[in-house]
């Protein structure tokens, strides 16, 4: 085979494979080859009278082309979002449509377990307390339980062993003079365990007022045998979709969850009013089932 040492030897007939494909021309046999000084490699060099045309796509073709990219992109389109992604989903939702979906379910599952309630109130009653403060150290000073139908089933008030927090009094009115001749804690947990046994507590953010029952027991040194209780701040972050994908509860307070349902009412922090405000939450939730 020949080999030209330079481009000006070569005649005007023998081109390059990438020279052909500008021509849209197919390569046929390799005719001679030429020294390329520039980057010291010998190129393969095709005669033009020999290479075919290229053969053009035909319209079918074009059409199977089209298609195809067409199935591609559906593939890779969300069905609900009908957002287009990088990759391919074969069907499956997108990320963000699949926590809609999954929030949806949560909160159409808070609604049944409401209704659920309202069905079967006698199994339930709902619970609030308010307290000395927040903090370790701190008391029950006001209790009240409802039952479903919002009738008070329990209420006192407490005459604490530590004197009630400033921060503590400006939310719930209440102060120690106010408590003077209140019973103490003790005199009533026998009546109060009575009333909640056998029963399921609905509590706004269960949490504290559990750890709150337990911790003013703990101070007289009762032991809390404490029935079931089912936090209806998480069922409402949960209906509210608000619950984050990660499982973790956003925090939300019983005026905010009320105001966001649009009750017109002004929390007044006093243990039985809490209740019925938690009511009427749950009276919402148990109604907004879809169908
Ligand atoms: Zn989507």
């Amino acid at each position: 085979m020949r080999q030209y040492k330079s481009w000006n030897e070569v005649p005007d007939n023998l081109v390059s494979k990438t020279k052909l494909k500008t021509m849209k021309l197919v390569p046929n046999e390799i005719r001679a080859t030429v020294y390329q000084r520039k980057n010291n490699v010998y190129i393969n060099l095709y005669d033009v009278s020999e290479a075919k045309k290229r053969k053009e796509p035909t319209e079918r073709q074009l059409k199977a082309i089209e298609k195809a990219r067409e199935a591609l992109i559906a593939k890779k389109t969300c069905p609900k979002c009908k957002g287009l992604l990088p990759y391919i989903l074969d069907g499956g939702l997108c990320e963000i449509c699949i926590e809609q979906e999954w929030m949806k379910k949560q909160s159409e599952r808070a609604s049944k377990m409401c209704k659920d309630w309202m069905v079967n109130k006698e199994k339930y009653l709902i619970l609030d307390t308010e307290t000395t403060g927040l903090g370790n150290d701190d008391e029950i000073i006001e209790l009240g339980i409802i039952n479903l139908n919002g009738q008070t089933i329990f209420h006192s008030t407490f005459k604490p062993s530590k004197p009630i927090e400033g921060a503590a009094s400006e939310v719930h009115g209440l102060t120690d003079e106010m408590l003077q001749d209140c019973p103490l804690w003790p005199i009533k947990w026998q009546e109060i365990q009575k009333v909640i046994s056998n029963k399921t507590l609905l509590i706004f953010n269960s949490n504290f007022d559990i750890r709150m029952i337990e911790r003013t027991n703990c101070k007289y040194n009762i032991e809390s045998i404490l029935p079931v209780s089912i936090c209806v701040m998480e069922t409402y972050a949960k209906y509210a979709e608000s619950y984050y994908y990660n499982g973790k509860l956003q925090w939300i307070s019983l005026q905010r969850a009320i105001d966001y349902e649009g009750i017109n009412i002004v929390q007044q922090h006093t243990a039985v009013d809490d209740c019925i405000l938690t009511l009427k939450l749950i009276n919402v939730m148990a109604n907004n089932i879809s169908a």
